[in-house]
C-alpha cells in the first residue's frame, strides 16, 4: 500500500514569488528587493542588540565563502553573518588551497558542489566569476566582488548606512570621488543609488573615469570642488593593483593627493564621508576626515553584517515574507 504522506502546513499557502537565486549584480533587484533587503537588515540589526545574538533561522544549511582576492570586512562579515544565523560555514581562501596547484575554477566549483552548500559566496578577480560558480553548483551564488564589475552586497550595506545616518536616501545626492575606473564598488553604487532616487556625481581625474559611465544614471565632473554640493561624499581606494603597469593614471600619488584627496578644507561641517575600505590613509583620504564625527566609516562595517544576514536569510527562504518576518521576529 502507498505510504500516506501527511500535509504539511507549508503546503497549504499559496505559492510564493519566484525564487530568485542569485545575488550577483545590483541589476538583479528591483527597487521592491532592496527595501524588503534594508528592512530584512533592520530586522536583524535588533538581533545585536540582544546578549545572545544568534538566531536559529538557517540551522542545517551550509555557506561556503571562496575567496580568491584578500578581502577583511567582506570575508569576515559573510562568515560571522552565517554563523549568526547558525549555518555551517566553510570559508576557503585562494591562497593554501588547491588553487596553487593550478585547479580551475570549475574544478573548485565542481568540488565544493559535491558537499551540496546551499549559498556559495565567491569574491574573484574576473568579471562573471560567479556566473560560472552558479553554472557548476545547484547553490545559490552571492558576488562578493568580481573583478572591476560589482559588488553588491556591499552597495546594499552602504545604502542601509545612508538610511540610517540620513534618515532616507530619495532625493539626496551623493558624490563619489576617486579611481571610478578600477571600481566595482563605483558601479554596484551608482546603480544602487539611482535605483533608490538619489542624484550621483562622480568625481575624479579624467583618467580614472571611464568614458559613458553617465549610461549608468549618473553625472560626471572634473573638479574636486564639485564634493561640496553633495549631501554625501564617498570616498575610493586608489586601486593600484589594478592598475595597469606603466599606464599613467596620475602624475604620482603625491601630486594626487594635492588635487583630488578628500581633505577637512574640502569638505563641509555636516557632510556623511564614506570610504568602504580598505583606506590608504594619506592618499585618497585625510586621516583627519576618516576620523571625524561625520565619517561613517565603521558604522558602514557594522551595516555589513546585518545586510550579509539579510542576504543569506533572503535567499534561502521562501514565500511571502511577512511571515518569515514574523517568525524572526518570534526567536528575537
Ligand atoms: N573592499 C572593496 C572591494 O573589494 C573596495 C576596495 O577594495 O577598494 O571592492
Amino acid at each position: 500500500m502507498a505510504e500516506v504522506h501527511p500535509l504539511i502546513k507549508s503546503e497549504l499557502l499559496p505559492p510564493g514569488p519566484p525564487e530568485r537565486r542569485h545575488l550577483i549584480s545590483i541589476a538583479d533587484l528591483t527597487r521592491d528587493d532592496v527595501e524588503r533587503l534594508l528592512g530584512l537588515a533592520r530586522i536583524f540589526s535588533r538581533s545585536l542588540e540582544r546578549e545572545v545574538k544568534k538566531l536559529p533561522t538557517l540551522r542545517g544549511r551550509t555557506v561556503v565563502n571562496l575567496f580568491y582576492e584578500s578581502s577583511t570586512r567582506t570575508s569576515s562579515s559573510f562568515e560571522l553573518a552565517a554563523k549568526r544565523l547558525s549555518a555551517d560555514v566553510m570559508s576557503i581562501k585562494a591562497t593554501g588551497s588547491a588553487v596553487d596547484k593550478g585547479e580551475s575554477l570549475k574544478d573548485t566549483a565542481l568540488t565544493i558542489g559535491a558537499y551540496d552548500p546551499d549559498v556559495v559566496v565567491i569574491r574573484h578577480p574576473h568579471i562573471g566569476a560567479p556566473g560560472l560558480v552558479a553554472r557548476y553548483t545547484a547553490a545559490h551564488v552571492v558576488n562578493a566582488g568580481d573583478g572591476t564589475h560589482q559588488h553588491p552586497t556591499q552597495a546594499l550595506l552602504d545604502l542601509f548606512t545612508i538610511e540610517e545616518e540620513l534618515g532616507g536616501i530619495e532625493g539626496l545626492h551623493v558624490a563619489i570621488v576617486g579611481d571610478v575606473l578600477h571600481s566595482r564598488v563605483a558601479r554596484s553604487n551608482i546603480q544602487a543609488l539611482t535605483l533608490m532616487g538619489a542624484r550621483v556625481t562622480v568625481v575624479g581625474p579624467p583618467p580614472l573615469i571611464p568614458r559613458g559611465i553617465e549610461v549608468l544614471g549618473c553625472e560626471v565632473s572634473y573638479s574636486i570642488d564639485a564634493i561640496r554640493a553633495a549631501d554625501v561624499v564617498y570616498v575610493l581606494r586608489m586601486q593600484r593593483e589594478r592598475m595597469l603597469e606603466g599606464a599613467n593614471y596620475v602624475p604620482s600619488l603625491r601630486e594626487y593627493s594635492a588635487r583630488w584627496g578628500v581633505t577637512a578644507d574640502r569638505v563641509r561641517a555636516g557632510q556623511k564621508v564614506m570610504h568602504p575600505g580598505p583606506m590608504n590613509r594619506g592618499v585618497e583620504i585625510d586621516p583627519e576626515v576618516a576620523d571625524a564625527a561625520d565619517a561613517l566609516i565603521e558604522r558602514q562595517v557594522r551595516a555589513g553584517l546585518v545586510v550579509r544576514m539579510a542576504v543569506l536569510y533572503d535567499l534561502l527562504t521562501h514565500g511571502p515574507v511577512e511571515v518569515k518576518v514574523a517568525e524572526i521576529e518570534e526567536v528575537a
